[in-house]
């Protein structure tokens, strides 16, 4: 009776990590494309970064119209797989409202107040 109930259980979490792994794959690759997309550098022309320093898994999606927060909530506050794919959707239908930023650049345009 336990060791079913155990069987049970591993296989049950077995099926949740590579649910998750999928999950895990399908992000990176959405991440990717949409990254390859918007050109795979910090977009900011006076980047204090060279280009051949950066390391593109560093480099963060930017909301040119700094609405990031709302587009987020409407997909539970956090940065899913589906999040992404509806952004890689925008982009590839020529939606102009992303770049792609270093998070020194993400970060001073917000200290600026959403310009850099
Ligand atoms: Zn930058």
């Amino acid at each position: 009776m336990y060791g079913s109930n155990k069987w049970r259980k591993d296989n049950h979490e077995q099926a949740l990590i590579s649910g998750r792994k999928s999950d895990k794959n399908r992000y990176d690759e959405t991440k990717k494309e949409i990254f390859e997309l918007l050109g795979n550098h910090c977009n900011n022309p006076s980047c204090p970064i060279p280009v051949e320093k950066m390391d593109v898994r560093c480099l963060q999606i930017d909301h040119v119209l700094n609405n990031g927060g709302e587009h987020r909530r409407k997909f539970g506050g956090v940065c899913n797989v589906h999040y992404y794919a509806s952004i890689l959707k925008e982009i590839k239908a020529g939606s102009r409202d992303y770049d792609l930023l270093c998070p020194y650049c993400n970060w001073l345009k917000r200290f600026n107040g959403g310009k850099l």
